[in-house]
């Protein structure tokens, strides 16, 4: 025990990016692991919003749309792009996730003619299954899923577009983007990543792989706030010949001469469909400031330290009756699950005593570990607690 609290100590006196923990809004006595699923408030942002509102709605009123908000949708996108390996104009800011999974397999779909299937990761994130079969439905297609793992036995020349996620919502497994990147392109079909759970976890690189479309959330670990606009991806290469299928007048080459017919925007901003929801755009905009100066690549250490300490910490506290599902490898996200037959219960007991993760169903918890707030000390407070919850069951 005091072994683990020394080691805490000293792992967080050494953090080099513990300074970064003073620009979040979070109650010092409460151990916050949930920003996997929401992130932290950074402090700036209710300035920001307040400004928004009294100075660029309330005194510029419909000014602003042309000063300053119609085009913030590339704005922020030009601020998510150094965080996923884009170069410029190839990121934009709309809708959610969902919309824009929507966007993407439609518009893939539409780049690969006379192919019929699409590919899903049999273990995704409800949304992206849902969303594949609408896909599916509409187009005339068949949804084949698959685990990630068995992409090689589906794979052909029948298959049009393959969505898969970098990181597993409920294990936290990280996949290998590169390699199955050049696996669907090897069967001729495209890609499209969603790293709703990768995005500001590790460096990404999408331009360097090739990858064809992607989107991602940033409420998670990007701290956009509720109900944060997503992030698009589309490729300079690509971008002639992305058609999506929302074509609204947010997409139009040329928005306000209001003209009968549809004329895309020759670059990313063809992915907008229609008005920007600006307060949580602008609040995400200050919430990217963050970022400035953070170099992923430490994000990335730490986010794997803190991860392998937890484990360690778990293992040493309550190892004989939680197991630990989230690979012990580099081959994770920034993400701890650990299965229980009591996770569901286990989840408000914990909260009660202010560490807060999350549930999964059937069974599994999940701890998630933003390297920008959380500290080691609160790793092993959060194994503490849950050990001492199991103990008082025993
Ligand atoms: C969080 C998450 C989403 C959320 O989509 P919304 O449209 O923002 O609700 C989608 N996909 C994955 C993989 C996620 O983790």
């Amino acid at each position: 025990m005091t072994d683990l609290s020394e080691r805490a100590a000293e792992l967080d006196a050494r953090d080099p990016l513990a300074y970064l923990r003073a620009e979040f809004d979070l109650d010092p006595g409460v151990v916050y692991l949930d920003g996997n699923s929401l992130g932290a408030p950074p402090r700036r942002v209710a300035a920001r919003v307040g400004e928004v509102i009294h100075q660029e709605w309330g005194r510029r009123l419909i000014r602003s749309w042309q000063e300053t908000w119609w085009t913030a949708p590339e704005r922020v996108g030009e601020k998510i792009a150094p965080l996923v390996g884009a170069g410029p104009g190839q990121v934009v800011v709309a809708d959610s996730t969902s919309v824009n999974i929507f966007k993407a397999l439609v518009a893939a779909i539409r780049l690969t003619p006379g192919r019929d299937e699409i590919v899903v990761d049999a273990a995704t994130f409800p949304t992206d299954g849902y969303i594949a079969e609408s896909v599916a439905e509409m187009t005339g297609k068949v949804l084949r899923p698959v685990m990630p793992d068995d992409l090689g036995d589906v794979l052909g020349d029948r298959t049009a577009v393959v969505l898969l996620n970098q990181v597993d919502f409920k294990t936290g497994r990280l996949y290998d983007m590169a390699a199955a990147t050049e696996r669907v392109h090897e069967a001729g079909a495209r890609v499209v990543w969603d790293l709703c759970h990768s995005a500001g976890v590790l460096p990404i690189e999408l331009d360097a792989l090739g990858v064809d479309l992607a989107v991602g959330c940033t409420y998670k670990f990007l701290n956009g706030g509720p109900g944060a606009p997503a992030f698009i991806y589309v490729p300079r290469r690509l971008q002639e010949s992305f058609r999506q299928p929302l074509s609204g007048w947010g997409g139009h080459r040329d928005p306000f001469a209001m003209t009968p017919d549809y004329v895309p925007d020759p670059g990313v901003a063809r992915a907008r469909a229609g008005t920007p929801d600006i307060l949580s755009l602008l609040a995400l905009e200050a919430a990217l400031e963050v970022w400035d100066g953070v170099d992923l690549a430490g994000v990335r250490a730490k986010g794997l330290a803190l991860t392998g300490f937890f484990i360690e910490c778990v293992d040493e506290l309550a190892g004989d009756t939680v197991e630990v599902i989230t690979p012990r490898d580099q081959r994770r996200g920034h993400q701890v699950s650990l299965r229980h037959p009591d996770a569901r219960a286990l989840v408000p007991e914990m909260t009660a005593r202010e560490v807060i993760g999350d549930f999964r169903d059937p069974d599994v918890l999940r701890f998630g570990f933003a390297p920008l707030y959380n500290g080691y000390a609160e790793a092993l407070r959060a194994a503490r607690t849950l050990a001492d919850v199991l103990a008082t069951w025993s």
